[in-house]
């Protein structure tokens, strides 16, 4: 069995992120793979994370993210280790934020992050010349991850609607992909994203998984070597996944 941690899925889950979480459930289901779903919310003990072989981390607005950053705080020695033990993670925009070093709203409040992604994030007031408060719209992107499961589809799509801009400033995170159209990270570097061994941050909601098959097939095929399991992912018919891929290149 595979099984994945949703956490905090009544804080952090907007713009239909829950559409990653039935993504992996029917990507799985399809191919007769067992697997569970736990859902971990503010507060909520886990006995051993060890047992996961994904976690899932959605986006929040800037109160719901200030609610569980001392709760995820409470857990980033566990993440940490797990992470550099390559678990597999996929976290979404305010998800994506808090797994970096901090970020700062803007009213000024500083969030500190667990640190486990080598990135910043700021909201506009605090910076100078900020033309626009948020960044919102479609997005593709040219994948800069090196995909190890299907390496045939280059794209990412999604839609993208947040005001933190986001930096890497440490050299051992690598940008997700390359932006085409959109803002991504910053709406100045180009880049889209972040990733660091199998914990992969992003801005796109949309949701993500959904039209982007072939990425859910790379997360899912990381969990699976993570966990040891002999499950293979055999093709499935991504005709209508496809196709919403790429009219979404086309927005
Ligand atoms: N609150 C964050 C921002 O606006 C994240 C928003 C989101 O998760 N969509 O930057």
């Amino acid at each position: 069995m595979i099984k994945i941690a949703h956490l905090y899925p009544h804080h952090l889950n907007l713009y239909g992120d829950i559409g990653n979480i039935i993504t992996f459930a029917n990507r799985l289901k399809w191919r007769s793979i067992d697997f569970c779903i736990d859902e971990i919310s503010l507060g909520e003990q886990v006995k051993k994370y060890k047992d996961y072989d994904l976690i899932f981390i959605g986006g929040g607005q800037d109160r719901q993210q200030e609610e569980i950053a001392a709760d995820i705080a409470s857990r980033r020695n566990e993440l940490f280790d797990l992470v550099e033990n390559n678990l597999p993670v996929l976290a979404v925009c305010g998800g994506y934020q808090l797994l970096g070093k901090y970020y700062q709203t803007s009213e000024g409040h500083e969030i500190a992050g667990l640190d486990i992604l080598g990135i910043i994030t700021k909201a506009p007031s605090q910076q100078k010349n900020s033309k626009q408060d948020r960044l919102i719209g479609n997005v593709s992107a040219k994948l800069l991850l090196e995909m190890q499961f299907n390496t045939e589809l280059k794209t990412l799509v999604g839609f993208e609607n947040h005001s933190g801009r986001t930096f890497i400033v440490d050299q051992n995170t690598k940008p997700l992909a390359q932006i085409i159209k959109g803002f991504g990270n910053n709406a100045e570097d180009v880049f889209e994203g972040a990733y660091y061994k199998n914990l992969i941050g992003t801005y796109v909601h949309g949701s993500l998984l959904p039209k982007n098959p072939h990425l859910a097939d790379e997360i899912l095929y990381r969990a699976i070597k993570y966990s040891g399991k002999n499950y293979s992912l055999n093709a499935l018919d991504d005709s209508f996944e496809l196709e919403a891929h790429n009219f979404a290149l086309k927005l």
